[in-house]
């Protein structure tokens, strides 16, 4: 152990708290028996070819896994097609009148959509996609609203082969313009809008800026009448539609989707695909700078979105599953897209804002639609934290019985109240641990095995094989761990909370969701994933483990900080900070320090009700240096409004550095609202000195 890993045992927040899964959970539970673990360690490839086998494929593989560092090829030889899997296999097998989505508008409507229907509709939207000149392998570019079109658009791109490229409906005409371009994507599908807070976002308008910096490889623009047709059947009772920018109809190019799809035959065969053609290209969310194509390929990716679905949501026939991500970000993708729809799961999606009308938006849905499993982000989470409890508790939400969490590490006390405001105590929650490059989940429990820890993801799941590292690439995993062996779920009594080792989150097995590469950049791969350590996949993440072999995920390694020759992770100091009654949400950054090296920076937001009064701020330092210990209190706290944050919802703490520097503030493309750092940096320069 080297003298950094040492001193970041001395500043550890520790978390004692273990949720074992409760008797009734595991008497329903799909998955019970932890012997899976140390089977599907054994052979990882066997385990993952026993759930490819569980897929229709038009074709076996012949080869389970070709592995030539870094680039891997899943089930050699297979032919398979990812809309067959989500659509077909259901409707042959007498399910076509379960519902697949009940798609919730913003402004109220629903749809539900079963999967009969669905299948009508993607064959429509498949051959109209023909009729514009789109064939196998070409890229399409989607920049639409959350309504089930986007979705069976996904699913129709896939049925013929074509490569879908998400652009999620909140970025701007530069960031669609840099990421078709980057594709060469041939066709984009948008719409006339959607509806967002209550207003219009004009993607039809947005779309021709995008175009009018130069597209020169899209040829047909095909737009939905989300908008219009909504106002067509509004009833009086509706709320008027505001005024909103349609953009402008360029002949020959535009083509309206009322007037091409509907008329389309339904029939339309799928396409057989090579186990390793692409399915889609996805560019990550850019927390940390440019953003990345990731390319995903179809049957190892259909293999791993399946059984993850299955596995950590424990879906039954009987669910209504509601993953509230935009098909915009790698986890619409996995988690409504693939992996739900392969396990004939039906789902809520729902395409507004959740303070549409009021507060309590998500809750109303959850009621109305007897959500049972829940899939959301700490920052959403948070947010919630921040607003109140009043908004959940007059909803009834009992019918919940599963939670899950996936973004950003989740503070402990977030998680304490997910479980208790939204979860009545009754509902394991599953912290799940991957990245728009995995694919699918990596680390996370299983629910009706693992005991849970609030802001630890646990343990690599049955066919991972994961470890943390040491700077130098030395695996400081306990044993326990490393077999996969889940010490902490199979002895009755609470097992010790023991000392934690620090180190680097490495992945050293290939995995069938695994990114093939960055789109149209091979040596960008190598140098970002597979120069960091000799055998292993590096994601970027620190972490530490505890005697029990339980993973903890701390975030970005960049934002580590390093006081007084100490590493301080900042998400532990984040956590404590939020521990304070008055703290619904902090960001922690390390600013440079004469002396220390960095100093400690914390950017604090107040829960509803917490009145910002004299001694507030040595109040909640005083608090991190009794959670965690003298070193990890923040040198400054300022209160914010808001904090900057990528349009998924993550902190963007290099710009908070930025801000903390007093330099020009870095690339803000990547945000969802630039104001919020520019009034920030105002706000802390006028509070310093
Ligand atoms: P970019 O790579 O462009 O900076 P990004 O990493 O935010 O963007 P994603 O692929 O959407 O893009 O996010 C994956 C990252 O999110 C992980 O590497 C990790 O840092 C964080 N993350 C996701 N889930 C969890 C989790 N359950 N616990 C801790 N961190 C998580
Ligand atoms: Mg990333």
């Amino acid at each position: 152990m080297g003298p950094t890993q040492k001193s970041t045992l001395q500043t550890l927040l520790s978390e004692n708290r273990i949720f074992a899964p409760s008797a009734d959970f595991v008497a329903q539970a799909n998955f019970t028996d932890p012997g899976v673990y140390p089977t599907a360690f054994a052979d990882p490839v066997e385990y993952w070819c026993s759930w490819a086998e569980m897929l229709d494929w038009f074709e076996r593989w012949h080869t389970p896994l070709i592995w030539e560092k870094p680039f891997a090829q899943w089930f050699v030889g297979g032919k398979i097609n990812a809309c067959f899997n989500c659509l077909d296999r259901h409707v042959r097998a007498g399910r076509g009148d379960k519902l697949a989505f009940i798609a919730e508008g913003e402004p109220g409507d629903v749809r539900p959509v079963t999967y009969a229907e669905a299948l009508v509709e993607v064959g429509k939207i498949a051959n109209a996609l023909k009729a514009l000149g789109v064939k196998k392998g070409d890229r399409v570019c989607l920049y639409m609203p959350m309504v089930a079109e986007l979705p069976l658009t996904m699913l129709a791109c896939a049925r013929i082969g074509a490569v879908h490229s998400v652009v999620f409906g909140g970025f701007s005409a530069e960031s669609l313009h840099e990421r078709i371009n980057d594709a060469g994507a041939k066709a984009l599908v948008t719409a006339d809008g959607g509806f967002r807070r209550g207003a219009v976002v004009p993607l039809k308008r947005i779309s021709d800026e995008a175009l009018a910096l130069g597209c020169p490889t899209i040829e047909r623009v095909l737009v939905l009448e989300r908008v219009h047709s909504h106002v067509l059947a509004a009833t009086e009772a509706a709320k008027p539609v505001p005024d909103y920018d349609h953009g402008q109809w360029v002949e020959g190019r535009d083509v309206s989707w009322n007037a091409l799809v509907p008329q389309q035959s339904p029939d339309c065969p799928c396409e057989p695909m090579d186990s390793e053609d692409p399915l889609f290209i996805l560019y990550t969310s850019g927390s940390t700078g440019k953003p990345k194509g990731i390319l995903h390929t179809t049957g190892g990716y259909l293999t791993q979105t399946y059984a993850t679905a299955q596995m950590v949501f424990d879906l039954k026939d009987s669910d209504i599953y509601w993953c509230t991500a935009d098909c915009g970000w790698v986890t619409g993708h996995s988690y409504i897209v693939y992996g739900p729809m392969q396990n004939g799961v039906t789902q809520v999606i729902y395409e507004g804002s959740p303070d549409t009308p009021d507060k309590d938006r998500f809750w109303q849905i959850i009621e109305r639609h007897r959500v049972t499993i829940l899939y959301t982000a700490p920052t959403a989470i948070r947010t919630f934290m921040k607003w109140g409890d009043e908004y959940p508790t007059r909803c009834d939400l009992t019918s919940l019985r599963l939670l899950g969490s996936v973004g950003e590490p989740i503070n402990p006390e977030a998680w304490i109240w997910y479980h208790q405001t939204i979860g009545g105590e009754r509902c394991p929650i599953v912290d799940t641990w991957w990245q728009t490059e995995t694919g699918a989940i990596m680390i996370s429990p299983l629910p009706g095995i693992t005991k849970t820890k609030p802001g630890s993801a646990t343990q690599p799941i049955p066919g991972i094989r994961a470890a943390i590292l040491s700077e130098e690439g030395h695996d400081q995993t306990p044993v326990q761990g490393a077999l996969g062996y889940m010490a902490c779920a199979q002895e009755d009594s609470a097992p010790e909370h023991g000392p934690e080792v620090g180190g680097i989150l490495a992945v050293t097995h290939p995995w069938p969701s695994m990114l093939r590469g960055i789109w149209g950049d091979p040596e960008r791969y190598k140098q970002v994933y597979w120069s960091r350590f000799e055998d292993a996949y590096f994601p970027g993440d620190g972490a530490k483990v505890d005697s029990d072999g339980y993973f903890w995920l701390l975030g970005r390694i960049d934002d580590v900080m390093l006081v007084s020759g100490h590493n301080i992770s900042t998400m532990e100091v984040e956590s404590a900070l939020v521990d304070h009654p008055s703290v619904a949400e902090a960001a922690v950054i390390g600013r440079t320090h004469e002396l220390k090296g960095q100093a400690i920076a914390a950017f604090v937001i107040l829960r509803a009700g917490a009145e910002p009064h004299e001694g507030l701020i040595d109040e909640i330092k005083a608090h991190v240096a009794q959670k965690i210990g003298a070193l990890a209190r923040p040198d400054d706290v300022f209160l914010a409004a808001e904090l900057p944050k990528t349009r998924s919802g993550k902190i963007m703490r290099r710009l908070l550095r930025d801000v903390a520097e007093g330099r020009v503030l870095g690339d803000t493309t990547t945000l969802a609202d630039p104001s919020v750092v520019a009034a920030l940096k105002e706000k802390y320069e006028g509070q310093e000195g």
